[in-house]
């Protein structure tokens, strides 16, 4: 089985997390897809973080619906930091199947991969894919912070993609990228605006019924 694992803060999911997740997917053969909402992200700060149980609730509601999409409690649920390697060893060792992972991630995420905690055993221990916003024209190659990244953690280009020592391998997945984030969801609620057609209809609904964000940046 191929298994991407999808993690973020999700607040909100929105349709740009939604669509990269179904291109990453089909483009990489994934069976089954994870969204892995954290607890307590590690690069963020948590002033206007919705709860846990409302961010995974949100993240049930936005992915039913979709065969391949499954959400994992294995963040949410874990006290402490929300570290990608202790998610990453989660999975190896609950998986009875014999599975090959894919670690999921937006390009600013890998150019600062550094910054993580055990960042040289996550590309050690499971492949990379990373979606980027697809390139007008003639391919214009990784930016200089994404290349010193790939030095860094010795990747080398192999056809499609890239390979590091241990086999396993980092691809850019060209992605329709929506310029929609969570922070303008929450802004735009602060605001009082409207996030119809940013989100799912029903986190929309979620959102306002439980009044989420009304007091965000
Ligand atoms: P915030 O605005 O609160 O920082 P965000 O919208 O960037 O949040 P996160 O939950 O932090 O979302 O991100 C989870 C993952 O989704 C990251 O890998 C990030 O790169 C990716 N991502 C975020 N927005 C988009 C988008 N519009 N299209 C594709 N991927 C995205």
């Amino acid at each position: 089985m191929r298994i991407g694992l999808f993690g973020g803060s999700f607040n909100p999911l929105h349709l740009g997390h939604l669509r990269a997740a179904e291109e990453d997917r089909e483009q990489l053969g994934l069976d089954l897809m994870y969204f892995i909402p954290a607890a307590s992200p590690p690069h963020k700060s948590g002033d206007d973080l919705a709860p846990a149980d409302h961010r995974l609730e949100m993240v049930r509601l936005g992915t039913k619906g979709n065969r391949y999409f499954m959400v994992s409690e294995a963040e949410a649920r874990r006290s402490g930091p929300s570290y990608t390697i202790d998610t990453i060893r989660h999975f190896h060792a609950a998986t009875r199947v014999q599975s090959e992972f894919y670690l999921i991630m937006g390009g600013d995420q890998f150019a600062e991969l550094e910054t993580w905690k055990e960042a040289g055993e996550i590309t050690r221990l499971n492949h990379l894919a990373v979606h980027t916003r697809p390139t007008a024209g003639a391919a214009a190659g990784p930016d200089p912070r994404t290349l010193a990244a790939l030095n860094r953690f010795g990747y080398s280009l192999k056809e499609a993609y890239y390979v590091n020592s241990s086999g396993h391998t980092l691809t850019f997945v060209a992605t329709t990228f929506f310029p929609v984030s969570a922070t303008l969801i929450r802004r735009k609620i602060a605001a009082h605006q409207s996030i119809r057609y940013l989100v799912p209809g029903d986190i929309a609904d979620y959102i306002e019924r439980h009044a989420l964000y009304r007091a965000g940046r």
